[in-house]
């Protein structure tokens, strides 16, 4: 029998009052259920905002350093447990293990990073008129209200909580449906941690369940003063709409259509093992996973022989077995999704150079597997090259000078990651300075981020609010207030 999981409310697991719950499965073996989580209801969801706006005052007025030393104290605990976090994530969502390993590494560095920096963070003073004492401090916010997706389901959490933390708020977390159980095993980190550390009853608190019932809850409570969302598109906006409405604070970071152009300069195959790392790692279930290759036409033909061949050399399977090289598709709708996309190719006139294709049968245990999926003969009003296909999925176009390429990669609503492949300098620059986009990856994959510098998108891949991770993380989750002191 799989184990029934509680929700985390006022520093207790409680079960939900609907006493329903919902089944999460291994995406690589159907038949193997991860475990049942609570089908939480607005009444639950308002219970721990009320414990949360309840605790705000009394973790506020927590000194700083206490709450840092909360949060290394639950950092060590993931940490002593990484192998086992490491496997539940590979279970529940389908990474490989040196994936899921990095992003469970990430979420214990991001407890650490914002355990120091809960001690530097407070506000400045400055210079004043002669009798005068003038500075600035910063205040929690109060409750964080904090919604979040399946396909980083440790490290998103932990790059939002941590410095919601840090800085003194409380807050009620939503994990996705697919993906709630590696968040639940983080919690219990905390609750460890919080009896050590002495932190009051209702400073976080998980609820499982679905956006409609749950998420809405959050956004609905006036208690509530921060909302931050990661997602897609389409439920990012309607968020922001509310969320603005009810003058609550919010962040939004969304999907995209990520690029990267290959230079006439570049290494061609370099820049083939580039694309397919960004379009084929994780699965292609990453908000910055590569989508477009926009390569010079002096290399096209080289390099969409070099791409096909990386894709060839993907061996899709369970992501705890040594020889898969990707993961299967989180869910049957992701899956149906990216293939769905496959036809629209077609339909739209690409040429389907590989892949494209379900892989079942018994080698893959009622998976969801597809093969990584290359187009080529793609233009760029086409739908294959304009809306997110969150899967391994790459279009091949090409340019023929610099200003074309710029032109191209800036030519789609969204702007999170470009990437270009580049052995010029200057080029490389005038990129820098010339894309659309809140990431700009230089001879690396549109992929992978450092913890300690800021991360957000530009356009319809975000609010353009706030950033997230590294100091400036911490903004959104503070107010300030300016003293003039005579
Ligand atoms: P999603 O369907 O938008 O869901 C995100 C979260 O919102 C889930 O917890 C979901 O709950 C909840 N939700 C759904 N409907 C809601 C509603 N009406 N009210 C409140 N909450 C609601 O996104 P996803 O499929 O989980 O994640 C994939 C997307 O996230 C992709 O578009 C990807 O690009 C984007 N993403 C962006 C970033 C970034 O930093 N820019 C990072 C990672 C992912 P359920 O449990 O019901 O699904």
């Amino acid at each position: 029998m799989p184990e029934t999981y509680q929700n985390y409310i006022d520093g207790e697991w409680r079960d939900s009052e609907t006493g329903e719950t919902f089944d999460v499965k291994n995406p690589a073996d159907t038949s193997e259920v991860v475990g049942s989580f609570q089908r939480s209801s607005e009444a639950d969801t308002n219970g721990a905002i009320d414990a949360a706006a309840s605790a705000e005052d009394e973790w506020a007025d927590t000194p700083a350093a206490t709450r840092g030393e909360f949060l290394r104290e639950t950092a060590k605990r993931m940490d002593a447990r990484e192998e086992e976090l490491t496997e539940t994530l590979v279970r529940e969502e389908g990474k490989l293990r040196g994936e899921a390993n990095g992003e469970v590494n990430r979420a214990i560095d991001i407890f650490y990073y914002y355990a120091e920096r809960a001690l530097d963070y407070a506000g400045e003073r400055k210079k004043g008129a002669a009798d005068q004492n003038l500075y600035y401090v910063r205040e929690p916010m109060g409750v964080a209200g904090l919604i979040v997706p399946w396909n980083y389901p440790i490290a998103i959490p932990c790059w939002k909580m941590a410095p919601a933390l840090a800085t003194g708020n409380t807050l009620v977390i939503k994990p996705s449906k697919e993906a709630p159980n590696v968040l639940r095993a983080v919690f219990e980190c905390m609750d460890e941690a919080a009896d050590e550390v002495d932190v009051p009853d209702g400073v976080f608190n998980f609820v499982s369940g679905g956006g409609e019932e749950v998420g809405q809850a959050i956004l609905d409570h006036e208690e509530v003063d921060t909302v931050s969302f990661t997602g897609s598109r389409q439920v990012g906006e309607m968020i922001y709409e509310q969320a603005t409405e009810d003058h609550k604070r919010v962040q939004t970071e969304l999907g995209s259509k990520n690029p990267t152009v290959v230079s006439p300069s570049a290494d061609v195959q370099e820049a083939a093992e580039t694309v397919a790392s960004g379009a084929f790692g994780v699965t292609g279930q990453a908000c910055t996973a590569t989508e477009r290759a926009i390569v010079h036409d002096s290399q096209y033909e080289e390099f969409v022989e070099a791409l096909v061949e990386e894709a060839e050399s993907v061996e899709p399977g369970f992501g705890l077995d040594d020889d898969s090289t990707m993961g299967p598709h989180v869910s049957e709708s992701e899956l149906e999704s990216t293939l769905e996309y496959v036809e629209r190719g077609k339909e739209e006139g690409a040429t389907l150079e590989y892949g494209g294709e379900r892989l079942d049968g018994d080698e893959y245990d009622d998976g969801y597997f597809v093969q990584p999926t290359v187009f080529t003969d793609v233009d760029n009003d086409m739908d294959i090259m304009q809306e997110e296909v969150f899967g391994p999925f790459v279009g091949v176009t090409t340019y023929s000078d610099f200003e074309e390429a710029v032109e191209l990669v800036n030519d789609v609503e969204f702007g999170l990651s470009a990437g270009i492949v580049t052995d010029d300098h200057t080029e490389a620059n005038r990129f820098i300075d010339e894309v659309d986009f809140g990431v700009v990856k230089v001879n690396e994959a549109t992929t992978g981020l450092e913890l300690h510098v800021p991360f957000g998108g530009m356009n319809a891949s975000s609010s353009e609010t706030y950033r997230e991770q590294g100091e400036e993380g911490m903004d959104f989750f503070t107010i300030i207030k300016t003293v003039y002191e005579d």
